[in-house]
C-alpha cells in the first residue's frame, strides 16, 4: 500500500473561508436546505480539528474514522464526504479531497457477494482500495480492479463454505455427524445403536473412521448400552478435537486465499 504525498498538503480553516464557501453556493442558487447542510458539514469539520484548524488527508481520514465510530450511517457519512469535498474544491485543495475524481466511482456497485462502499483513502500499485461488504456481513477492503475483473467476489468466506465440505469428512467418516449422538436405533434388535445380540450375550461395537471397534459380549443388555456409550465419548472426544484442526487448517487457507487476493497481480 502506498499514498500519494499528501501528507505535508493541508488547507487552514477560517471563518472567511467557511463565509466565502457558504456565499458562493448561494450565489450559485443552491436550496437553503442544501445549503444548511454545507454549513453543518463545514462547521463539523472545523470543530473537529484542533487549534490550529489545519486541514490535511489524515485528519480528513481521522474525521470519518470519527464517524463511523459515533455510529453515523453510511449515508450520512457519504453525504458529509461529498459536501466537504465540494469546500475542498472551493478553497483550491482538491489535493487532500476524498476520491480525487481520478477513479472509477463504484460506490454502490455489487461484484458477486461484495459491495463497494466507498475508497480507503489507501492504495495498492496505484489501484485505490475500496471498503467493501460482504453478503455475509464482513467487510473487507480490495483495490478497484480486483472487483471489476470478478478476481474476487467475497470477502472469503466462499472459499471457506467450499473447504469445510471437503474438509470436515475423515476416512469416510462425517465428523459433524458423529457428534450428534443418537443411540436409539429402530432398525436393531435392541433398539440401540452399536448393540447387537450374539449368541445368547449382547455385543457392543462402535464404527468411527472406517474402522468397527468390537467393545465385548455382555450377559446384561445394559452392560453393553453403557459400553458403547463411554465408546462414544471417546469418539465424541477424538472427532472434536480433529474438527478443532480443520477450522483453524481452513482458517490459515482462507487467510492465505485473502492474502493471495489483495496482494496478487492486478
Ligand atoms: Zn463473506
Amino acid at each position: 500500500m502506498t499514498s500519494e504525498k499528501t501528507a505535508d498538503i493541508s488547507h487552514q480553516m477560517t471563518a472567511e473561508s467557511m463565509t466565502a464557501f457558504i456565499r458562493m453556493e448561494t450565489d450559485k442558487g443552491v436550496s437553503a436546505n442544501m445549503l444548511r447542510r454545507f454549513n453543518g458539514t463545514v462547521k463539523a469539520v472545523y470543530d473537529y480539528l484542533p487549534e490550529d484548524k489545519l486541514l490535511s488527508r489524515e485528519r480528513l481520514l481521522e474525521w470519518r474514522r470519527d464517524m463511523e465510530k459515533q455510529g453515523y450511517s453510511d449515508v450520512t457519512i457519504r453525504n458529509y464526504v461529498k459536501y466537504i469535498n465540494r469546500y475542498l474544491d472551493f478553497v483550491g485543495c482538491s489535493e487532500i479531497r476524498f476520491n480525487r475524481g481520478k477513479a472509477k466511482d463504484i460506490a454502490g456497485i455489487t461484484f458477486g457477494n461484495l459491495t463497494a462502499i466507498e475508497p480507503t483513502g489507501a492504495k495498492n500499485r496505484g489501484d485505490i482500495v475500496w471498503k467493501c461488504v460482504c453478503s455475509c456481513g464482513n467487510t473487507i477492503d480490495l483495490p478497484a480492479t480486483r472487483l471489476l475483473s470478478g478476481n474476487t467476489s467475497s470477502c472469503g468466506c466462499l472459499q471457506k463454505s467450499h473447504l469445510k465440505k471437503v474438509n470436515k469428512t475423515f476416512a469416510n467418516t462425517n465428523l459433524a455427524q458423529v457428534l450428534r449422538d443418537n443411540p436409539i436405533s429402530t432398525v436393531s434388535v435392541s433398539g440401540y445403536v452399536g448393540v447387537a445380540p450374539k449368541r445368547d450375550k449382547w455385543q457392543a461395537y462402535i464404527r468411527y473412521k472406517g474402522v468397527n471397534y468390537f467393545l465385548g459380549c455382555y450377559d446384561d443388555m445394559e452392560d453393553a448400552i453403557k459400553a458403547r456409550a463411554r465408546a462414544k465419548e471417546l469418539v465424541i472426544e477424538d472427532a472434536t478435537k480433529l474438527l478443532e484442526i480443520y477450522e483453524e487448517l481452513q482458517q490459515e487457507a482462507v487467510a492465505m486465499v485473502v492474502q493471495g487476493e489483495t496482494s496478487g497481480q492486478t
